[in-house]
C-alpha cells in the first residue's frame, strides 16, 4: 500500500472583486498516493489553476481560501506562518507553471538563479552547484546551460530547467499547471516523457493541471475532471478510460479530435457559468443535454457509483 502524502478536505476558494465574489473552487476533496500522478482537468474557470496555486497556499489576489483543510504530509498548510510556508515551498511542494518565464528571471544566468534557490533551503553553496549539474543532467540537459540566460535557452529547454529546479529538493508533491500548454507539439511530448519518467525514477507524486482529458488518461493514474469549480467526476485512468458517467466528462472526450475521424469533432455547446451568479441545482445543468427539472432544483451530489469511482449526477449508475 502507497503512503498518502497530500489529502485535500473541502477545499473552498472565492476570489472577492469589485463587480462580486467569483465561487472558484467548491467543496473540494481528493488525496494522493506517493509516485502518483492525479490529472486535474476541465475547461478555463473550472478551478483547476486556483487548485494548483492552493494546495502552495498561494492563490493570487483577490482571492482567498475560505475554507477547508490541506494536509502535506500530514501538515495542514493553511495553518502555516508566511515563513514556514516559504520553507515547504520547493522543498515539500513545488509548482512547474505553464510559461517557464513565470520562473526565471530573465536578466540572471541559470547557475546563479538556481544556486540561489537552493541556498534558500539552506543548502551550502558548493552542494549547491553539485545538485544544479545532477538535476540539469537529470532533465536532459548538458552542464553549460546553467551559464546561459533564459533567453539563450529555447521554451523546452526553459521549461526543462524549471522542471529540474521543482524536482531538485525532492520535495513530496510536484504541481505541473498546463506545462507544455505554451510548447510546440513534438517539444510537448518530450516534456511529458521527461515528467513521467522523474515520477518513476524518483517515486514523485503529481498533479497534472490540464484542460486536455486524452493527455490525462495517457498519462495519469487518476483523472480527476472539473466543472465551475465542483467536481463532477474522479476515477482511476483505467476506470474512467472504460466507464465514463457523467454528461460533462463525456462531452469532453467526444470533443477529443482522433486521427481517423473524417467529421468534425463534437463540441460542447453554451458556456462555462458565470460563478460570480452560478446557475441553481446542478451546476453543468445550462449545458446538459440530459437535464430534467429536477437538475434545475436540486444541486447532485458526489457519490461513490463504484470503488473510487465518485460521479455528481443524479442519474449517475
Ligand atoms: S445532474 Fe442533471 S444536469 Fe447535471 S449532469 Fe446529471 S443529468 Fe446533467
Amino acid at each position: 500500500m502507497l503512503s498518502t502524502v497530500l489529502i485535500v478536505k473541502d477545499l473552498w476558494v472565492k476570489y472577492f472583486t469589485s463587480s462580486g465574489v467569483i465561487n472558484a473552487v467548491s467543496g473540494v476533496s481528493f488525496s494522493l498516493s506517493r509516485g502518483e500522478m492525479l490529472a486535474v482537468v476541465g475547461e478555463s474557470g473550472s478551478g483547476k489553476s486556483t487548485i494548483g496555486y492552493a494546495l502552495l497556499n498561494m492563490v493570487p489576489k483577490p482571492g482567498r481560501i475560505v475554507k477547508g483543510e490541506i494536509l502535506l504530509d500530514g501538515v495542514n498548510i493553511l495553518k502555516l506562518s508566511e515563513e514556514e510556508l516559504r520553507k515547504i515551498r520547493g522543498s515539500k511542494i513545488s509548482i512547474v507553471f505553464q510559461d517557464p518565464f513565470t520562473t526565471l528571471d530573465p536578466l540572471r544566468k541559470i547557475r546563479d538563479q538556481f544556486i540561489e534557490f537552493l541556498m534558500e533551503h539552506g543548502i551550502d553553496k558548493n552542494n549547491a552547484l553539485k545538485i544544479a549539474r545532477e538535476y540539469i543532467e537529470a532533465v536532459g540537459l548538458t552542464e553549460r546551460v546553467l551559464d546561459s540566460y533564459p533567453h539563450q535557452l529555447s521554451g523546452g529547454q526553459k521549461q526543462r530547467v524549471s522542471i529540474a529546479m521543482a524536482i531538485s529538493l525532492n520535495p513530496s508533491v510536484v504541481v505541473a499547471d498546463e506545462p507544455t500548454t505554451a510548447l510546440d507539439v513534438v517539444v510537448q511530448k518530450q516534456i511529458m516523457d521527461l515528467i513521467s519518467d522523474i515520477k518513476r525514477r524518483y517515486s514523485s507524486s503529481f498533479i497534472l493541471i490540464t484542460h486536455d482529458l486524452a493527455l490525462a488518461l495517457e498519462r495519469a493514474d487518476s483523472v480527476m475532471v472539473m466543472y465551475g469549480g465542483y467536481v463532477m467526476e474522479m476515477a482511476s485512468k483505467n476506470e474512467l478510460a472504460k466507464n465514463m458517467v457523467h454528461p460533462y466528462t463525456k462531452a469532453l472526450f467526444e470533443s477529443l479530435p482522433r486521427i481517423k475521424q473524417r467529421t468534425l469533432p463534437k463540441y460542447l455547446t453554451g458556456y462555462p457559468p458565470d460563478l460570480r451568479n452560478p446557475p441553481p441545482g446542478c451546476i453543468f445543468h445550462p449545458r446538459c443535454p440530459f437535464a430534467s427539472e429536477k437538475c434545475r432544483i436540486m444541486k447532485p451530489e458526489l457519490v461513490e457509483i463504484s470503488k473510487g469511482h465518485f460521479v455528481a449526477c443524479h442519474f449517475a449508475r
